[in-house]
């Protein structure tokens, strides 16, 4: 499985993208970035778009991948997530007036894209992937995702601020090579994180005491504004972690 890290932050600045990740080349999983990195006919190999939830740096994405691909496309781009983030695309965001309803244009031919709403905990086929979203704790109806690819699985979190449930799925599946995990504050914002349901490095150091295996952990979703103390608080945990970067590839197994 190839992933492209498309965007890893959870705020814009230069060379900071908000969370996107490309997996085999067509598999959009959030879109908070796109046309930073990918050329228009890698926007056209879009495929699928599986959705977290529906706050702004997991979508913003979307509205200008519409864009270009309108009047080019043969076919829909499928955008997946639980029943209250397609309704809130659908309320707030393709509503003819923050933006165009791409699920309507264009006017002939099939729509740019088809809104899809699966339920949690339980499997779905997407393409080559299975995809299994689990609800988790953020401030608006979120989930995380257990993504596999024939025997090969890996974990994302999405945004959330509780560790133990991440602690028991992983422990008892034992078919995930990888843990993608958000981490948003440094730990001298304990209190902010608990607020807006994100994770600190004192939280992940727990869970990797608790999880029963070695597993690579690979952190996304840093504020741009924080990266550096985040940085240096994950060279203080026991075992290697890796914070990503916009636009590098990660392969599993
Ligand atoms: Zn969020
Ligand atoms: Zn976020």
């Amino acid at each position: 499985m190839k992933i492209q890290v498309l965007g890893c932050c959870q705020g814009k600045l230069p060379g900071y993208y908000t969370t996107a990740f490309l997996l085999n080349d067509h598999f959009l999983l959030d879109a908070g970035e796109i046309g930073e990195l990918l050329r228009i006919e890698e926007q056209y190999n879009i495929t699928d778009v599986l959705l977290t939830h529906a706050h702004l740096d997991h979508i913003v994405g979307l509205p200008f991948l519409g864009d270009i691909i309108f009047g080019r496309n043969q076919r829909s781009i499928s955008i997946i997530s639980i029943p209250e983030v397609i309704e809130a695309l659908h309320q707030h965001v393709f509503n003819n007036q923050i933006w165009p309803d791409f699920t309507q244009l264009p006017a002939e031919g099939p729509p740019i894209f088809k809104l899809q709403s699966i339920p949690p905990e339980k499997t779905c086929s997407i393409g080559e992937f299975e995809v299994i979203p689990f609800p988790v704790c953020h401030t608006v109806p979120s989930v995380g995702y257990l993504i596999s690819e024939k025997d090969v699985a890996f974990l994302y979190s999405g945004d959330t601020g509780n560790i133990q449930q991440l602690i028991q799925i992983i422990n008892r599946t034992k078919h995930i090579k990888a843990m993608l995990i958000e981490i948003s504050f440094p730990n001298r914002l304990k209190k902010l994180a608990e607020q807006t349901g994100h994770l600190i490095p004192a939280s992940l150091n727990k869970l990797l005491s608790e999880v029963n295996r070695s597993i690579p952990l690979w952190l996304f979703h840093m504020k741009p504004q924080y990266m550096k103390e985040i940085t240096e608080e994950c060279r203080e945990f026991q075992r290697q972690v890796r914070i990503l970067r916009q636009g590098e590839i990660l392969y599993l197994p």
